[in-house]
């Protein structure tokens, strides 16, 4: 596409960037094909190809109206288009300045002003977060329907049955708690912990970490997003830098919401002018992996601890900041598939569920509109649990169904805890005996199974469970051997 970028725009490094997006893009419309907006609408300026011509007729110097800014707040940031552009047309970044530019042409009411702000730095916030939401529970029952449906029900966080000692790992991971997943759905952060300390892998939560910066992008507020990445940078820095030469290049920085992880693995575009930063934050883009990344890792220890322990018929709903956004596809699915797990997708599998971060509270109707037909979709498919990977796609598809909506991993970290409860019963007159073996062999006995139960059990559950079925054979042999092992 020709371009004849303004005076104004025309030396500044974001008006250069957009210039480059603007030239890949050859005007072929294939993108509105998969646009949720353009589908729901039918309206050329509510699709991707005429976003990027509102776009680029700001940059050339048109005005920008109040026109122009509905048409690019409609805009889910689901990213879907980019998937389809076969130019490779950077759709996401170009609206990221185009939005910029509109928000300082085009004055907000101050109604809309005073509750963007709210949102801004009420969900960015974890400690106002959770103070909100607790005030929130209270006055549910008065507030409109709209706030009422953003409010769920307190989750009771899943016990662990089998806590594992410090100490032991051979791996070490950061994770993001997230600013309001840890008040909304508390389990999810658990159940990862859980899941990483039965593969020996330590979490690490950096407390000066706040909010990835995504609500402030969906906001227009890019500084807000800057300065949000690099306090999390700051956070994680020391973290990176005190990791020893050979677990540095074990190190991870592990995202359970995709929403999350596709914002801190553009850190290094956000901050690409920035001095001071630009290096470091190339370096947090690049140890950034979504969890089913991370666990790819691990697939020969998942099977032995959860291999065709997850017998509910699963549909997996894949958030667009993971499909689209990080453009990470089929990982979950080939976990779940060498679990022995029947994982479905639904019909239009790459269509937005109308979250989309604060978009669901700023275009309800259209947010209401997606998420039925999310919905529909997947119960066409008649699963016992939907299992997506973002906590507010979670969320807002709760509220449309009765079948649980659940974060994979907790189904994991489930289906790990079942199976471990069940091999520390059947193990436990071995163990027993184990411990009466120790308490001849003083030396032993300082790291006896008493005081690391759960570490025996794990590791007898990883050496014991091969194929399931060999399960109670070497159950049996095992006693046998501890049989004729007794001095007595
Ligand atoms: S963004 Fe890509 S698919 Fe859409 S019009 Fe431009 S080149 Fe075509
Ligand atoms: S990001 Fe999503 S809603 Fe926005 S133009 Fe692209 S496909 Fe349409």
């Amino acid at each position: 596409m020709q371009t004849n970028i303004s005076e104004t725009y025309k030396h500044t490094t974001e008006g250069q960037e957009a210039e480059q997006i603007l030239r890949q893009c050859v005007h072929c419309g294939m993108c509105n094909a998969t646009c949720p907006t353009y589908q729901l609408l039918g309206d050329e300026l509510d699709g991707p190809r005429g976003r990027i011509y509102l776009i680029k007729q700001v940059l050339e110097g048109k005005q920008a109206t109040q026109k122009t800014q509905t048409h690019l707040d409609r805009c889910l940031t689901c990213r879907s288009c980019e998937t389809t552009c076969p130019s490779g047309v950077q759709y996401g970044r170009l609206l990221e300045i185009g939005r910029g530019i509109v928000e300082q042409q085009v004055a907000r009411s101050w109604s809309q002003k005073l509750f963007r702000s709210a949102l801004k730095n009420g969900l960015s916030n974890p400690r106002l977060f959770q103070h909100a939401l607790r005030w929130g529970r209270r006055l549910k029952p008065v507030l409109p329907q709209q706030l009422q449906e953003k409010i769920p029900a307190i989750t009771a966080l899943t016990p662990s049955s089998h806590p594992i000692a410090a100490g032991q790992y051979q791996r070490r991971v950061i994770l993001l708690e997230g600013c309001v997943q840890g008040s909304l759905a508390p389990n999810i952060n658990a159940a990862t912990k859980r899941v990483l300390q039965h593969l020996q892998v330590e979490s690490i939560v950096a407390t000066e970490a706040g909010c990835c910066g995504a609500v402030r992008l969906h906001l227009s507020d890019v500084s807000g997003a800057q300065a949000a990445a690099r306090q999390n940078i700051n956070a994680w820095w020391p973290i990176i830098n005190q990791a020893t030469e050979s677990a540095q290049a074990e190190i991870a920085i592990v995202m359970t919401a995709s929403g999350c992880g596709v914002t801190v693995k553009d850190y290094a575009t956000l901050l690409a002018h920035d001095a001071a930063y630009a290096e470091k934050a190339k370096r947090i883009s690049a140890l950034t992996v979504d969890l089913s990344e991370y666990l790819m890792n691990f697939l020969p220890e998942l099977i032995a601890l959860v291999g065709g322990d997850i017998p509910q018929k699963l549909t997996w709903h894949a958030p667009c900041s993971l499909q689209h956004g990080q453009q990470v596809r089929g990982k979950l699915e080939k976990i779940l598939a060498s679990l022995g797990v029947d994982v479905r997708s639904c019909e239009n599998s790459h269509l937005c569920c109308g979250s989309a971060g604060t978009y669901s509270i700023l275009q309800p109707t259209l947010a209401r509109q997606l998420r039925d037909n999310k919905i529909a979709a997947l119960e066409r498919t008649q699963p016992d649990i939907i299992i997506s990977a973002n906590m507010a796609c979670q969320q807002h598809l709760q509220v449309a169904t009765k079948i649980p909506v659940l974060h994979w991993i907790e189904v994991l970290d489930q289906a790990m805890d079942k199976l471990l409860t069940t091999t520390k019963e059947s193990l436990a007159p071995i163990l027993v005996a184990e411990q009466a073996e120790t308490v001849v062999l003083p030396a032993q006995s300082s790291t006896s199974h008493s005081e690391n139960a759960s570490h025996a059990v794990n590791d007898k559950t990883k050496a014991a469970l091969g194929p399931k079925t060999n399960l109670a054979k070497k159950k049996q042999s095992k006693k046998k051997s501890i049989k004729k092992k007794s001095p007595c």
